[in-house]
């Protein structure tokens, strides 16, 4: 499949909305450790109970207060190995049978079927015992697999422990292969190049890569009977970042959520912010269309990249943030042909 861009300092950033938000940077393929820092954060912005699946009005205001937190966060790191200081974690429920965990790492979701539960993401290591104990209660089953979105370490933290419960973990080959390479630990047993699909308990779980967008190996995990997609970081409430030292690409992105689009449902989970509706990703898709075509039409009339980034408004492109400071900027430039 792709072959992975070998970045110097390969950086994994996750826009979150959580108590406390954490980039990522994840050492390269070289094994460059160095530079890595948890710097804590502490914003309200999105410590609030349950989420109002049923709210319908402008994203505005619910990505403002993300967005906020997610811009703050430009340019920090915290190695993977690193634990950030502990954050409670709340459960937000979207059905009797699916619940979304959220704070620390990635949001991870919680399904339970008669024969087991089966999680999408497990945040940071530390993370793990209050993970543990949110499924617990929510569902009195024990957890059976793991489907991880990508390779990032605030998705993929808890691997290792919960391989340890005797948890199945599935990735996307790519993914997979990205972990390797980092040596990150709690590498999957189970990869797919396609689709995996999880029946348990009667109930049909589909992990599938749609090609590329913030890393190489994106898998977004469909809840049929729930109308409903885990989306990984391949939506965030705030800007895109594109992983280009993990093979991701800005350009490929939309055309890669145009494919999930292709699958009946209506409740997205992201990556990291608040449950979010079918329209508001696609809103978010369109703006990252409208900014490449935008940047491709100056890049072609032999603009400058310096002066098309001071130019640009992200509060522009709905559901992007504010200012002009977007981290994928330069790659993405170069990369638009
Ligand atoms: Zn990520």
């Amino acid at each position: 499949m792709d072959s992975l861009t070998a970045g110097s300092a390969a950086a994994s950033f996750c826009a979150s909305t959580i108590v406390a938000v954490w980039n990522l940077g994840l050492p390269s393929r070289e094994g460059d450790r160095t530079k890595h820092t948890a710097y804590p954060l502490t914003m309200r912005a999105a410590a609030r109970g349950p989420v109002r699946l049923l709210q319908s009005g402008p994203m505005s205001s619910r990505y403002s207060r993300a967005i906020l937190a997610g811009a703050a966060f430009a340019g920090l790191f915290v190695a993977y190995t690193q634990q950030p200081p502990a954050v409670d974690l709340t459960v937000t429920k979207l059905f009797d049978d699916l619940h979304v965990i959220v704070g620390s790492g990635g949001n991870v979701a919680v399904y339970e079927t008669a024969d087991g539960a089966i999680l999408v993401d497990d945040k940071f290591e530390k993370d793990v015992p209050q993970i543990l104990a949110k499924a617990k209660s929510v569902t009195s089953k024990p957890i059976r697999y793991l489907l991880n979105t990508h390779q990032h370490g605030d998705h993929t933290g808890g691997n290792a422990k919960l391989m340890a419960e005797n948890v199945e973990i599935v990735a996307h080959e790519n993914a997979r292969v990205n972990m390797e390479d980092r040596k990150m630990p709690g590498l999957p047993r189970l990869s797919f190049s396609h689709e995996f699909g999880v029946r348990l308990g009667g109930k049909l779980v589909r992990s599938r890569h749609f090609g590329r967008a913030h890393t190489n190996g994106d898998a977004v995990v469909y809840f049929p009977r729930r109308k409903t997609v885990h989306m990984g970081d391949m939506f965030v409430a705030g800007a895109p970042f594109v992983d280009y030292s993990s093979g991701g690409s800005g350009v490929d992105w939309p055309r890669t959520i145009d494919g999930v689009l292709r699958w009946d449902f209506d409740t997205v989970i992201p990556g990291h912010g608040p449950i979010m509706k079918r329209a508001e990703l696609v809103q978010w898709k369109q703006s990252f269309e409208r900014l490449r075509e935008e940047l491709l039409t100056k890049k072609k009339a032999g603009g400058l990249r310096e002066d098309a980034e001071k130019a640009l408004d992200l509060a522009a492109f709905p559901g992007w943030g504010k200012g002009s400071a977007w981290r994928s900027f330069a790659p993405f430039w170069d990369e638009l042909k």
